[in-house]
């Protein structure tokens, strides 16, 4: 079942197209990652869905229902850090926020404090907080009333490695607790990951889409090198099964069509023929090798 279903949506702001005519569904209990570069449309995306933008073409619902206040409520959502009180503690400022959002109770904030690892600091100030317990804090009050689906844009932007790599490891924690979250981001790292799935947005307009196992494992990849590189490519050429070689700083390297690239195979080939592999590395093709693939074309 889809949790989202975005039918040709479009918006410009003035002469700048920041949608242009995109659809794609979410399923259930993803991941989903909007990856794009900067300008690409992914925050007028996001606004659109979550009710802070109105589309100028297209529609898109929630759950099969065309979007409603009640539904909306029923979506966590994070599009810009909250303007928490610095001297007010976690928990204090949860309430603020659960006074407005009117989700859940104070167990309730107890519970995300729990799940987002803010638990023990619950009485310090939200100004004695690093960058990352304070964008914890901000997932914290989108966690709060328990919903189903969760909203990010770009949760780790300004985080230090191991800011990201907490809030990593918080999204993998709440996709296997059953949420469905809808994260845009940059860092082609990130949606790697993290994601079960995504789209890729460019000048507003959908690239690809797919589950990201699928989007990376379409070809295989096999780095050689010997001595006489030369050589090498030349034999390379009646490998069976290779699609295209490609050399660069001294490495081949050796496409295969899925599933039929074996390093024992290749390794026995050059064997065979007299040559002495140096370096034989199987590589599953990266995101960000084929991002680049797909912006290029
Ligand atoms: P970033 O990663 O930089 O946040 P993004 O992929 O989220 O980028 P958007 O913020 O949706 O992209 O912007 C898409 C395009 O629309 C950009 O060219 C941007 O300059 C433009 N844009 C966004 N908001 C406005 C606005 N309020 N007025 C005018 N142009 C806007």
């Amino acid at each position: 079942m889809d949790v989202l279903q975005i039918d040709n949506l479009a918006k410009a702001y003035g002469k700048v197209r920041a949608l242009q005519g995109v659809s794609f569904a979410v399923p259930k209990g993803s991941i989903f990652g909007i990856l794009g570069p900067n300008g690409s449309g992914k925050t007028t995306l996001l606004s659109i869905i979550l009710d802070v933008l109105k589309a100028d073409q297209g529609n898109y619902s929630w759950y099969g229902q065309p979007a409603t206040k009640e539904m909306r409520q029923q979506i966590g959502s994070l599009l810009e850090t909250p303007n928490f009180y610095h001297y007010l503690s976690a928990t204090n400022n949860l309430r603020v926020t659960q006074s407005i959002s009117k989700r859940g109770d104070q167990t309730d904030i107890d519970r995300v404090l729990k799940l987002v690892k803010l638990y023990d600091r619950r009485h310090s100030r939200f100004s004695s907080f690093s960058l990352g317990m304070k964008q914890r804090l901000a997932i914290a009050a989108a966690l709060l009333g328990s919903p189903k689906v969760l909203v990010f844009d770009e949760p780790t932007n300004g985080l230090d490695p191991v800011g990201i790599a907490e809030i990593r490891e918080l999204m993998k924690s709440l996709h296997q607790a059953g949420h469905t979250i809808i994260m845009a981001s940059h860092l082609l790292d990130e949606v790697e990951k993290v994601c079960t799935h995504m789209a890729i947005l460019q000048s507003g307009r959908l690239l690809t889409l797919g589950s990201v196992d699928e989007l990376l494992s379409d070809e295989d990849l096999i780095e050689i090198a010997a001595t006489d590189m030369n050589q090498l490519q030349s034999m390379a050429a009646s490998i069976p099964g290779l699609v295209r070689q490609l050399e660069t700083e001294g490495v081949l390297h050796l496409y295969f069509e899925k599933g039929q690239a074996d390093p024992p195979t290749v390794n026995a080939y050059f064997h065979s023929r007299g040559i002495t592999l140096k370096h034989l590395v199987y590589k599953k093709k990266k995101l960000e090798t084929r991002f680049f693939e797909l912006t290029n074309t």
